[in-house]
């Protein structure tokens, strides 16, 4: 049954007791007041008017008023007869009146006419005695019929209280548990309500819908395992190492490419704690590092010495970082070809170093007045060849030393250096070139500073390369700083400008072989390769060299060696 008719119902049939409850006690109370207006119409009326006629009878005598009373009263009298026997004895007393009427003076029916109203009076005594007893009899059935409807009815009332909000508010705290759970995710929740009401069909759309829920989750569930598997085929087909960390460094993924490089069975590397597993493997340690070296890693694998360079990159998911992926690529072919190319260029290089060399003894002998006299002209032309020989035996030099650096033929004589003197130095290599831009070259140098451990050649060379960088970058009249600093256990030195400085963009790049930076250069007859082989000499030292720059406001390049 639907609720609206349980409770029209139930209502309804509270509505028909009260009315019954009322409708009978309105019939009782009626039934005891016409008891009562019926002992007062019949009876009381009869006793007053038998008084009133005793009354009379003692004065009938010699008293015509009396006597009209008398039959005034008596007439009245004869209008209310309502007891049985009550008429005969009216009927008389009238005759006993009437002979009185005709011999007042005669006292022989006066005691008859009195006994008369005694009789009357004492049959209305009885019927009001016994029309009492009924009223009370009637007052007790009406107690007793109206206490048992009103404790039925409170009865039913009292269980409609204690029944009907659970009927309601049950189905209510069920449906709630549910939504709750569905907000859970507990898309399994069922209701079950047996009634066919509202709730039923409010249940019925409840279950209906979570089975919609719990079919959408599984396909989704179904999508994203299979997405999973594509992706997870994706990678382990890949073939560059590739591991996937979370925020936490927690193995998300490996493919087969990086356990074998790893050395480290798959299993033993998913799920498993990144830092954890570096602790006994080099190479792991060596790709969680993250001081953005960009020099390529050499691995042994796939039976042979291998270069992978290593790329890392932040996860972020609404700004939120939530884990990275490092990505090894094999570059031992671009490393062989580079190899190659280093080669040559070091035979070519050491090739062109002797020619050059007759070219420059060949000018000094032009220059010569004993070989003949040149004229002005002629001068200019040998100066111009010497200046650009000069700069050929320079950019093959370098190129020659880059090429030894890079085939691991670098010779170092390390001996113990005082700093300052590789400050001084270079100092002394630039004097000229800094007077004529009237730049003023400032060496702020610690008290105390310690010895260092290097080659002197290739530090002053190094310490030369920044100078003039920094004096060819800097505006006319003003000044560069050379600064030696001690530090935990080594000196730092640092040549700061305050030229235009180098747009961060190009800050690790600006140690690349033949990088220059775009559009800066003009009227600078670089090759790129002095900040090249400045890193090379110093990390072959055990040192390293950074750059701290702001465009703008000019360059620091610093670089540290160990004491
Ligand atoms: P180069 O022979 O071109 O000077 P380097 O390797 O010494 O080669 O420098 C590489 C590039 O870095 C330069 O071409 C120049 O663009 C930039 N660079 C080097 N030093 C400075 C500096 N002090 N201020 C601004 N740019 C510089």
């Amino acid at each position: 049954m639907r609720i609206k008719s349980k409770l029209a119902l139930g209502l309804a049939f509270l509505f028909c007791m009260i009315i019954t409850l009322v409708v009978l006690s309105i019939f009782y109370v009626n039934r005891v007041s016409n008891d009562t207006d019926v002992i007062l119409k019949d009876n009381y009326i009869t006793l007053r008017y038998c008084n009133d006629l005793l009354a009379d009878l003692d004065r009938l005598s010699g008293d015509t008023s009396v006597m009209a009373h008398f039959d005034e009263i008596l007439t009245k009298q004869e209008g209310n007869i309502t007891e049985p026997g009550e008429g005969e004895a009216t009927r008389r007393l009238r005759y006993h009146f009437e002979e009185i009427k005709k011999k007042p003076a005669d006292t022989t029916f006066y005691d008859d006419a009195r006994r008369d109203i005694f009789t009357i009076n004492q049959l209305n005594q009885e019927a009001i005695y016994q029309k009492n007893l009924k009223a009370q009899q009637t007052a007790k059935t009406a107690t007793s019929w109206l206490s048992f409807i009103g404790a039925v009815l409170a009865l039913l009332a009292f269980s409609f209280l204690l029944n009907f909000p659970g009927i309601i508010a049950n189905p209510i705290k069920t449906l709630s548990e549910g939504i709750k759970e569905i907000s859970n995710k507990n898309y399994s929740q069922r209701i079950h309500f047996r009634s066919g009401d509202e709730f039923g069909d409010l249940a019925e759309a409840f279950n209906q819908m979570a089975s919609q829920l719990e079919r959408y989750e599984h396909s989704n569930l179904a999508k994203i395992i299979f997405e999973k598997k594509r992706i997870d085929t994706i990678i382990n087909n890949l073939t560059d190492p590739i591991i996937g960390l979370d925020e936490k460094k927690y193995i998300l993924f490996a493919n087969e490419a990086a356990s074998r490089v790893l050395s480290i069975n798959e299993s033993e590397l998913i799920g498993k704690y990144a830092p954890d597993v570096a602790i006994n493997n080099d190479l792991l340690r060596n790709l969680l590092r993250t001081d953005g070296s960009v020099t390529p890693l050499k691995i042994f694998a796939d039976n042979k010495e291998s270069y992978f360079s290593k790329e890392m990159v932040k996860i972020t998911a609404d700004e939120k970082p939530i884990g990275e992926v490092i990505m090894l690529k094999n570059v031992t072919s671009f490393k062989e070809l580079d190899l190659a190319k280093t080669n040559f260029i070091a035979t070519i290089s050491h090739e062109l170093k002797t020619p050059i060399s007759s070219i420059k003894m060949s000018l000094k002998l032009l220059e010569d007045a004993r070989v003949g006299k040149l004229n002005e002209e002629q001068k200019k032309l040998v100066a111009h060849i010497d200046d650009d020989s000069q700069r050929l035996l320079k950019i093959t030099t370098e190129l020659l030393d880059l090429a030894q650096v890079e085939t691991g033929k670098i010779q170092l004589e390390r001996e113990s250096v005082d700093p300052r003197s590789i400050a001084g130095y270079a100092f002394e290599a630039l004097r000229v070139q800094a007077e004529q831009k009237q730049i003023s070259i400032v060496i702020q140098q610690e008290a105390d500073l310690p010895k260092v451990s290097c080659d002197l050649d290739k530090t002053v060379w190094v310490m030369v390369n920044l100078l003039s960088n920094a004096i060819h970058y800097s505006p006319e009249k003003s000044s560069v700083f050379i600064q030696l600093k001690k530090q935990d256990h080594s000196v730092l030195f640092s040549v700061k400008d305050s030229g235009k400085g180098i747009d961060q963009q190009y800050k690790d790049k600006v140690f690349e072989k033949f990088f220059r930076v775009p559009e800066r250069n003009a009227g600078r007859n670089g090759t790129g390769m002095g900040l090249a082989i400045s890193k090379e000499f110093v990390t072959a030292q055990g040192g390293r060299i950074w750059l701290e720059t702001e465009p703008g406001k000019g360059s620091t390049f610093s670089f540290s060696l160990p004491v």
